[in-house]
C-alpha cells in the first residue's frame, strides 16, 4: 500500500483509540494521538505539560499553535515515512489549515478521512467506563471490554489496578461534548469539498465498527 495519511475524526469516545491501535496492526503504520502526546508532556513534568494541564482538566481545547508544534516534531520521526493516522488531531480549522501546510512541505497528502458517528449519550457511557492498563497504558471498559482475566491486562500480564482518566469523570465529559459541538465538527465541512470524508457509523462491536474503518480506507 502506498504511504497512507488517515484523519480520524468524532467525538471523544467515539472509538478513535481503539480503532487507530486495530490500524497499527493491521498497515503498521505509525499512531500519532496529540492527546496522549500531551497525557505524556504531563507525565514527564515538561514545562508544556504544565502549561497545558489546567486546560485538558476543564475539557477545553489547548492552543492551536501549541498542538501544531507537536505534529510538526511528530512527523519528522523516521516512522512516519510508511504512513501514519492522526487521532484526535485536527480538532479545529486552523489545526485543520496548519496541517495542510505541514503535509505540503512534507510532499504529502490526506489520503482518507475517518468521521467515526456516536451520539453523545452513547459517548458518555463509553468515557466513564474508559479505563486503561497502570503499566502499558492497554485500552480497557470496564463493560464493553474488560480484561480477560478479572485485574490481569491481557497486553503485559500487570495486576496494577486500572487506571481512568481525569477528564474522563462524569462532570468533564460535558465540557469535551461542548467543545467537539461547537468547534471539532466543523470539519466535516471543511473536508467535505475534497471527496476523502467518509463517515461511518462507530455504534456496535469493535471488531463491526473496525470493519467499517477498513471499508471506509480500501473503498
Ligand atoms: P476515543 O479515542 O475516540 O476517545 P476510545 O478508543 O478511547 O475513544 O474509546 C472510548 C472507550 O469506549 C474505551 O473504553 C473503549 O474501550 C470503548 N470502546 C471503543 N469502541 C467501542 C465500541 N465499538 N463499543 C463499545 N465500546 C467501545
Ligand atoms: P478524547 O479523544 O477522549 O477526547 P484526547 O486524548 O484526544 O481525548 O484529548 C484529551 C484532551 O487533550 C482534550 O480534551 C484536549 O484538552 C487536549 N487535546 C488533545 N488533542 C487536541 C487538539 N488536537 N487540539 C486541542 N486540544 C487537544
Ligand atoms: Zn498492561
Amino acid at each position: 500500500m502506498a504511504p497512507v495519511v488517515i484523519i480520524l475524526l468524532g467525538p471523544p469516545g467515539a472509538g478513535k483509540g481503539t480503532q487507530a491501535k486495530n490500524l497499527v496492526d493491521k498497515y503498521g503504520i505509525a499512531h500519532i494521538s496529540t492527546g496522549d502526546a500531551l497525557r505524556a508532556a504531563r507525565a514527564a513534568g515538561t514545562e508544556l505539560g504544565k502549561q497545558v494541564a489546567a486546560i485538558m482538566d476543564s475539557g477545553g481545547l489547548v492552543s492551536d499553535e501549541l498542538v501544531l508544534g507537536i505534529v510538526r516534531e511528530r512527523l519528522k520521526q523516521p516512522d512516519t515515512a510508511k504512513g501514519f493516522i492522526l487521532d484526535g488531531f485536527p480538532r479545529t480549522i486552523a489545526q485543520a489549515e496548519g496541517l495542510d501546510a505541514i503535509l505540503r512541505q512534507l510532499d504529502r497528502k490526506v489520503t482518507r478521512i475517518v468521521d467515526i458517528q456516536v451520539a453523545d449519550a452513547v459517548v458518555r457511557g463509553r468515557l466513564t467506563g474508559r479505563r486503561s492498563c497502570g503499566k502499558c497504558g492497554a485500552p480497557y471498559h470496564l463493560e464493553f471490554s474488560p480484561p480477560k482475566v478479572d485485574g490481569v491486562c491481557d497486553k503485559c500480564g500487570s495486576t496494577a489496578a486500572l487506571v481512568q482518566r481525569a477528564d474522563d469523570m462524569a462532570e468533564k465529559v460535558d465540557a469535551r461534548l461542548v467543545a467537539y459541538h461547537q468547534v471539532t465538527e466543523l470539519l466535516a465541512g471543511y473536508y467535505k469539498q475534497g471527496g476523502l470524508l467518509a463517515a461511518i457509523d462507530g455504534i456496535g462491536n469493535m471488531d463491526d465498527v473496525f470493519a467499517r474503518v477498513v471499508k471506509a480506507i480500501e473503498g
